[in-house]
């Protein structure tokens, strides 16, 4: 083990904490304050970590008063944007958590058609502000997921086809270092930089605002999905494995394959039947987007249809309540190269077999604006694949240790089952908890993590953010050496 990660948490005795209350404008809760329990929680209910203080930031200057101050006192770092990771990296034990989650304004320039979000904004707020000037970006499918995260994987979503992932769009960031300077990453601004954050993860610096282009987009749009009963699985994914290849960069789907959810639009008849679905956006005109999937909704025989004229932040957040905040999660994923037989049947195989009606399955098709960018441009590794598929385990709080095990050992098998089948990459943000550092290295592939790691050692050589899907810093000899004499 290297000195950097040897880090030890301190106890944060009250004269320390006097000296960060000097600077920091925001509340510094303790594991004695009220709210300190809320606060700890992420997304994912199964993660249960007890940080010694979390610094609920108002702005920059509070970013930069919490960065110095942990680095001052050697403090283990962890960094909260939406605060959705599965793998719960936004709360670590014992030291500080950066918590961004209060600073969510956003600014639209319409007239530039470019936005400024703060680190803590998720995409329910980018969509209903850019939408008030008829404008969008890709961002997430869940309205409630933090943009910050999101955006450092690479960002994939219904857009995606059309206007590229989410770091095609980004043009600029402004990021506290290590050293807690505050530093604007561009194409002309640090580039080296900027290539890191598109992809790269939360491991260069956190991240206070971003700046994204936008897009003329609705307010109305041609979306929704279409579901169809478990045994029609095979059939369903065959059609659209044809139906998809021909499909317009517009059209945006993702598979779903589990119950239908008990969502209010849905007849409660078909509540938790078990079924797939493929849920669309059409980035264009209504009338085009009827067209291009008419054919989807002509095939077979749907339980129920949803697909229709609707505001795009309503569809934005459609899903939300399949995937609520406390419910305990553990996911598995993999790229695929594509759908053959062989691969359909295993998926129809398997995607029913878990224990909870809850758990399911989620699978984005890539292809269009994602495979033509430029390689080079950005860290995001794994444009040539066909698909993503995430395996969804979910267990209520409630229910015990067998459940946890089942929706886990269900999820684990399902991945082992695909192994023939993996496009060889994985994407970094729905990796969890137990996915070991070679799968990091997956994500990326030797060539790009090499790079990662030499701009890391640029910007954090202590590795000071490493509570994240992490980058080892590549170290010149030279300073290896340095610190093997200082140890
Ligand atoms: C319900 C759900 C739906 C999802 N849908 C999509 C989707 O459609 N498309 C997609 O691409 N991904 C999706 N994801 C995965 C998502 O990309 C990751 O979970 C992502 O980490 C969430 O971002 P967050 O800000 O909420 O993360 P957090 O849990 O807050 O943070 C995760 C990590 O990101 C880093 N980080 C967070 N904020 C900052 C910051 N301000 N500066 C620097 N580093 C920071 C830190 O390293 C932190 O450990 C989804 C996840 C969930 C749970």
């Amino acid at each position: 083990m290297t000195a950097i990660e040897t880090r030890q948490a301190l106890p944060l005795d009250t004269a320390a904490l006097d000296e960060l209350r000097g600077s920091f404008r925001g509340e510094l809760l303790l594991p004695t304050s009220p709210g300190y329990d809320t606060a700890r929680r992420t997304w994912n209910g199964a993660i249960d970590r007890r940080p010694a203080c979390i610094a609920r930031c108002t702005g920059v200057a509070d970013v930069v008063a919490a960065v110095r101050f942990a680095r001052d006192h050697d403090l283990e770092i962890a960094v909260r944007g939406g605060g959705h990771n599965v793998a719960g990296t936004a709360v670590c034990d014992d030291g500080l958590v950066i918590d961004v989650s209060g600073m969510r304004a956003v600014w639209v320039d319409p007239a530039g058609r470019t936005a400024w979000v703060q680190g803590g904004a998720l995409w329910g707020d980018v969509d209903h502000e850019t939408q008030a000037h008829g404008l969008a970006t890709t961002g997430g499918i869940v309205s409630h997921t933090g943009v910050a995260g999101v955006t450092l994987g690479g960002g994939i979503g219904f857009l995606m086809r059309k206007h590229g992932l989410v770091v095609d769009n980004l043009l600029a960031a402004e990021v506290v270092t290590a050293e807690g300077s505050i530093v604007r990453a561009s194409a002309d601004d640090h580039p080296d930089l900027f290539w890191a954050l598109r992809g790269g993860g939360g491991n260069f610096g956190v991240v206070t605002s971003f700046r994204f282009a936008l897009h003329p987009l609705g307010p109305t749009v041609m979306a929704g999905p279409v579901f169809w009963a478990a045994d029609d699985t095979t059939d369903v994914l065959r059609f659209y494995r044809d139906f998809i290849a021909d499909a317009p960069d517009e059209l945006g789907t993702v598979v779903r394959l589990g119950t239908v959810p008990p969502l209010p639009d849905i007849p409660e008849d078909l509540h938790w039947r078990p079924a797939i679905a493929v849920n669309c956006c059409y980035a264009g005109a209504v009338e085009d987007g009827e067209r291009s999937v008419r054919a989807l909704r002509g095939f077979g025989r749907p339980l129920v249809d949803l697909l229709a004229p609707s505001p795009y932040v309503a569809f934005q957040s459609g899903i939300d309540a399949t995937v609520l905040h406390g419910w305990h999660y553990r996911w598995k994923s993999t790229n695929l190269t594509g759908l053959s037989d062989e691969t359909i049947a295993l998926i129809a195989d398997h995607a029913y077999a878990a224990g909870s009606p809850r758990s399911c399955v989620v699978m984005f098709h890539f292809g269009g604006a994602v495979v033509r960018a430029p390689r080079e441009a950005t860290a995001y590794a794994g444009r040539d694949v066909a698909h993503n598929i995430v395996i969804e385990g979910v267990w209520l709080p409630d229910e015990s240790g067998e459940h946890a095990a089942a929706e886990t050992a269900w999820a684990q098998q399902f991945l082992q089952a695909l192994e023939p089948h993996r496009a060889g990459s994985v994407y970094v943000n729905f990796l969890d908890s137990d996915d070991d550092s070679s799968r990091v290295r997956e994500a990326y592939g030797d060539r790009i993590y090499r790079r990662l790691a030499e701009v890391k050692a640029k910007y954090d050589p202590d590795n000071a953010f490493h509570h994240n899907k992490n980058i080892k810093p590549r170290l010149t000899p030279a300073r290896t050496a340095h610190e093997a004499w200082s140890r």
